[in-house]
């Protein structure tokens, strides 16, 4: 039987626009025929992130307003609003309340509040959500302007609690998870705890490592093969609903 890199996988969360040579690294996800979401951090990287994704079989780009830039950029906001019709995925937002951004706390809960109401007039949005520091602020504010039937949620290297997590799902979240999630004890017990079926994979390259390199799409069956062996099942087997879970998210 074939391994789980020649199945295919999917990377939910990484930003290809910033490793070196963009271009080639769509291209490398395309031929590993990894179903990649690449995230914007700022609504000016998108029409170049848009242009390179629009004829792509499996990379989709999101439209993003980073929570650790909204100190620099909030108003860029409205350039994000007028970009919302071009795509349904929706990302990086969300809240960081990290001693490095908790300055701009009420700033970053003004503008993802903005976000989730433009996803919920829109409907049918997807979202990959940053959530550092922030779980129940970000479940709150999703539970307040977005609801269920209006988008969907990706919590994307989600560090919460395991109650945190149940609520999450309650709320209907999706979780997908890199390996650096897989490397702690605590992390683990919290994969462990999630149903099997809102769970996806991202490596959030180039901001996580492999072999002492960024990882990227094609790197992602790692991932995939870390969580097989937390859940207890074989590596096709994770991979296989790893592809139905997208199936489901996107259908
Ligand atoms: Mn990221």
């Amino acid at each position: 039987m074939s391994d789980a890199s020649t199945i295919g996988g999917v990377d939910f969360h990484c930003h290809l626009d910033l490793y070196p040579d963009h271009e080639a690294a769509i291209a490398r996800a395309e031929a590993a025929r990894i179903y990649t979401l690449t995230v914007t951090t700022t609504p000016k990287a998108w029409p170049r992130n848009h242009e390179l994704t629009r004829h792509t079989r499996y990379v989709r780009a999101a439209l993003g307003l980073h929570p650790q830039l909204v100190a620099d950029r909030a108003d860029e906001l409205p350039l994000w609003e007028r970009h919302l019709p071009e795509t349904r995925y929706v990302g990086e937002v969300g809240l960081d309340a990290g001693p490095r951004f908790y300055k701009s706390l009420e700033a970053q809960k003004h503008v993802f509040q903005r976000i989730l109401e433009r996803c919920a007039d829109a409907g049918g949005k997807i979202l990959t959500v940053h959530s550092v520091r922030s779980v129940p602020a970000v479940l709150d504010m999703i539970e307040a302007h977005l609801p269920r039937e209006r988008g969907s949620v990706v919590l994307h290297w989600f560090t919460g609690s395991k109650s945190d997590a149940r609520r999450a799902v309650a709320l209907g979240c999706y979780f997908s998870i890199n390996t650096e999630m897989t490397r702690t004890d605590r992390g683990r017990k919290l994969i462990g705890s999630l149903p099997q079926d809102r769970i996806l994979t991202e490596t959030d390259g180039p901001f996580t490592q492999l072999d002492g390199r960024p990882a990227a799409p094609p790197d992602v069956p790692v991932a995939a093969a870390s969580l097989a062996r937390i859940l207890g099942i074989s590596p096709q087997s994770m991979v296989k609903m790893i592809m139905s879970n997208l199936r489901t998210l996107v259908g």
